[in-house]
């Protein structure tokens, strides 16, 4: 199956080591001996919060969040394809999407509201692997999420989606919440 993301880093000159698909995680299993395939969530955090800080410092803030917003795509979608089945009905895929993010310890996953008809969906996000029990700051911090939601939702959809997370830990809430809007195809 062609991969456009290698195509686009091998015609970047960007070696294998950087670019990403779903085969290129490696055998973990195999890789991590008596150590196991699980890690704490604080290295979790090290990795993604040092890494927005250095984005944020090169980039600045508002790159920094679409950098992470586009790595978070790449991630859902890699993630959808290659592990949920895309051919379930739309609750049979909810339910199924909201195991498997149980399962992988990324969250609680509900549907908060959804209309079909206007491609709206209002997802919540409980005891999030980004952000749950971050201090409270007023901002919504979850954009690699955003991301992720939105790979999620176009894999499965085949159309474009504009997600966006609405209330957060770190905004003082106790869930994220994320507002989901369907566009066009996302082949268009
Ligand atoms: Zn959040």
């Amino acid at each position: 199956m062609p991969n456009i993301f290698f195509d686009e880093a091998f015609d970047t000159g960007a070696g294998l080591h950087h670019s990403f698909s779903w085969d290129r995680l490696g055998d973990i299993k195999e890789g991590r001996g008596d150590l196991g395939e699980e890690v704490p969530v604080l290295v979790y955090r090290l990795l993604q919060y040092s890494m927005n800080h250095v984005l944020a410092e090169e980039y600045g803030p508002e790159r920094a969040n679409e950098l992470y917003r586009k790595a978070g795509h790449l991630a859902g979608g890699e993630l959808a394809r290659n592990v949920l089945d895309l051919s379930l009905p739309l609750d049979a895929f909810v339910a199924q999407l909201q195991e498997k993010l149980r399962e992988l310890k990324v969250g609680v996953l509900r549907v908060e509201s959804i209309d079909e008809d206007a491609g709206s969906i209002v997802l919540t996000v409980a005891q999030d692997l980004d952000c749950s029990g971050l201090p409270p700051t007023n901002e919504v911090v979850c954009s690699y999420d955003e991301g992720f939601l939105a790979g999620v939702l176009e894999a499965y959809t085949d159309k474009k989606f504009q997600v966006r997370e609405i209330d957060c830990w770190a905004s003082g809430d106790r869930v994220c919440r994320f507002q989901c809007s369907a566009g066009d195809s996302a082949h268009t």
